[in-house]
């Protein structure tokens, strides 16, 4: 332990782990504080019954940065995996995402001509959409929207898909072509020793304090460092003065299965309105090399962000981003603090985005 550090880092995800790397490779000195039992944030994985286990939910990293990658890439080897989920209504199930799979199982059709006649046939383009319901007809049709986006998309939010807005749903992408690679991403796989290996990498040469909640103690911790890089909730940091943020939570299932292979794929996603969950994940199908007899799975439940919950999406509406545009300002005040991240930032962030932000603001300081 160093009396004073350089840098204080609350939060010990992506962000955070891959600020502290470039300030640690520049000679500068860090002290990791996590409020939870372990590194990782919300890409945090552990090994059960021999499967690396997704614990916040699935995490696949992809990207077209090849400054990204390279750097994620010194910090560990990464499979092949490529997404390719399916989605599941009724028990019929289609390829994701949209493609000549998905239109062939939709429609028995074997050409993109006649899936696009389809489609053309079932859209509603009149007028400016005004929910996203109307909005998912006029991009993909009924029957792609009904049997694939409305339940799924209804549980997700927790309301009707005509009282959700229709930027939700910019872009719906279409491919015809024969193509179930999810993200098409030029680098894409999953970490062979996991995600919490990844950060553990990261972090190394850093001073680590978990179980340690910043906020408790927020002035004593204050003292300990030159500068703080705060990847928590932007409104927690300020006591919540202006209101709180709204965000979307997930309760997760986690079940060990006297099974080698339970459903086959490592993400089902369920698309119909009964069904409470949203997505079934198969652990050990992000991992080729994972041989268990048995199975480990999840599955996820969306909800409304009740006490205790764990904030996951955050509701990017025209009030949370007006609020967020506040606590902006708020934070700009404070020189010697960033607020950044996922939680910082409220945004949703995919993995490469967070670590290129972290690179370029450690590089814009160092
Ligand atoms: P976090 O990982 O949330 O880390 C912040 C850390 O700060 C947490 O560990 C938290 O406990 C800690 N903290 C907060 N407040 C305090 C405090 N007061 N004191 C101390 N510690 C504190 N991205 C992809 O690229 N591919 C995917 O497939 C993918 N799947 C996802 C699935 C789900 C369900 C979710 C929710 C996200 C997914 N993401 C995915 C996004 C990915 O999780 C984020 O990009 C990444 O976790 C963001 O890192 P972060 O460091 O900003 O935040």
């Amino acid at each position: 332990m160093y009396m004073r550090y350089d840098f204080l880092i609350v939060g010990a995800g992506l962000f955070g782990a891959a600020f502290a790397r470039r300030a640690l490779d520049a000679g500068k000195t860090c002290l990791a504080l996590e409020k939870r039992s372990h590194i990782g944030g919300n890409c945090y994985t552990e090994c059960v019954d021999g499967v690396q286990v997704h614990k916040y939910g699935a995490h696949i990293f992809h990207t077209n940065d090849k400054a990204v990658w390279g750097f994620v890439t010194k910090f560990a080897e990464f499979n092949r995996y490529t997404h390719s989920p399916l989605a599941n209504f009724k028990g019929q199930l289609f390829s994701l995402p949209f493609n000549m799979y998905t239109f062939y199982q939709m429609w028995g059709v074997t050409s993109p001509g006649a899936a696009l006649a389809k489609i053309d046939s079932q859209r509603c383009t009149a007028g400016e959409p005004q929910n996203l319901e109307e909005q998912a007809i006029s991009l993909v049709g009924t029957d792609i929207y009904e049997k694939l986006i409305k339940g799924y998309t209804e549980k997700q939010w927790g309301r009707p898909c005509r009282e959700l807005p229709a930027f939700i749903v910019n872009r719906l992408p279409l491919r015809f072509t024969f193509d179930c690679n999810y993200f098409n991403a030029a680098f894409q796989g999953v970490p062979k020793a996991g995600y919490t290996d990844l950060v553990r990498q990261m972090l190394a040469g850093a001073d680590i304090c978990l179980n340690t909640d910043f906020l408790a103690d927020k002035e004593f911790w204050r003292g300990q460092a030159d500068w703080i890089v705060y990847t928590g909730p932007v409104d927690a940091y300020f006591g919540y003065q202006l209101g709180a943020l709204e965000y979307r939570s997930l309760r997760f299932e986690t079940e060990t299965m006297d099974t080698a292979n339970y459903q086959g794929v490592a993400v089902m996603n369920f698309t119909d309105a009964e069904t409470p969950f949203t997505r079934i994940i198969e652990h050990k199908f992000f991992d080729s090399e994972a041989n268990s007899g048995k199975t480990v799975i999840t599955r996820e439940y969306p909800s409304e962000r009740g006490p205790g919950a764990e904030p996951y999406y955050p509701v990017n509406n025209d009030k949370n981003n007006a609020l967020y545009s506040r606590y902006a300002k708020l934070a700009k005040a404070e020189p010697s603090v960033f607020i950044k991240g996922r939680l910082g930032e409220y945004q949703y962030y995919d993995m490469d985005k967070v670590i290129g932000s972290a690179l370029e603001l450690a590089d814009s300081l160092l």
